[in-house]
């Protein structure tokens, strides 16, 4: 293929869903799946939970770091959810747009909003629900990593955080992970076949037309 026709914008891939519906699992898969894809690690206060891995999960911080990190304007979104904040970090989405590499990115809808407020055409937003609330429960359940009380607090959120299906360019409901990893993947690539972010087609096409 003509080098310059590989050249292209990165994606800013974001999937949202409500907790348990299954995102880190279709995250993993599709960064396994696809190498051109990297993900955004963000910071938390949250505490680490079993298996987690500190700066590969998350960059978990103290309170006060944090505070740090907003006052320094290292994030390029942040929001409180649960009883917890949660933000992006700015250097790597810089880093990775520059570099035309897509950058996936598991944040809830206030992040999302923030994120498309500050980068709209970049980003394809894709939100995945759960086939069934009472399905959506036994995951949480049997992800085994919560308590009781955690468990609870989330299925109370759920519904508020499905209300924001809307705001999603795409909307799936992950029954089965292959099934659902199959159209993230569907997605990724007609996203990355659309002409405005081809910059490498205006000069093809110049040089197709003048027949060189
Ligand atoms: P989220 O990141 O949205 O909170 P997870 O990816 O941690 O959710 O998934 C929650 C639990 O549900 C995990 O134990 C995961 O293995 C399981 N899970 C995810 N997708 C499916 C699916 N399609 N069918 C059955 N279990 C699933
Ligand atoms: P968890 O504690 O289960 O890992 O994540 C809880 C919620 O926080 C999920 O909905 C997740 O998408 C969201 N989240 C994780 N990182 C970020 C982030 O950097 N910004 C925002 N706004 N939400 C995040």
């Amino acid at each position: 293929m003509d080098q310059s026709l590989r050249t292209r914008r990165g994606l800013l891939i974001v999937l949202s869903s409500p907790s348990g519906a299954g995102k880190s699992t279709i995250s993993r898969m599709l960064l396994e799946a696809d190498r051109e894809v990297t993900i955004s690690v963000s910071a938390t206060t949250r505490p680490m939970r079993p298996g987690e891995v500190d700066d590969r999960d998350y960059h978990f911080v103290e309170e006060q770091e944090f505070d740090r990190l907003i006052a320094e304007g290292e994030f390029v979104e942040w929001a409180p959810v649960f009883d917890y904040r949660y933000g992006t970090p700015k250097a790597p989405v810089k880093a990775a747009l520059k570099a035309g590499s897509d950058i996936l990115f598991d944040i809830d809808w206030q992040g999302t909003q923030q994120l498309h407020a500050a980068m709209g055409e970049d980003l394809v937003r894709i939100f995945i629900l759960p086939p069934s609330i009472g399905e959506l429960e036994r995951r949480l359940r049997g992800r085994g990593t919560d308590s009781e009380d955690v468990i609870h607090s989330r299925m109370q959120r759920a519904a508020s955080e499905i209300s924001h299906w809307a705001e999603y360019d795409y909307v799936l409901i992950n029954k089965d992970t292959a099934e659902c990893l199959a159209q993230v993947q569907a997605i990724v690539a007609a996203e990355r076949l659309k002409r405005q972010r081809q910059l490498g087609l205006v000069p093809f096409v110049r040089d197709l037309v003048s027949g060189r």
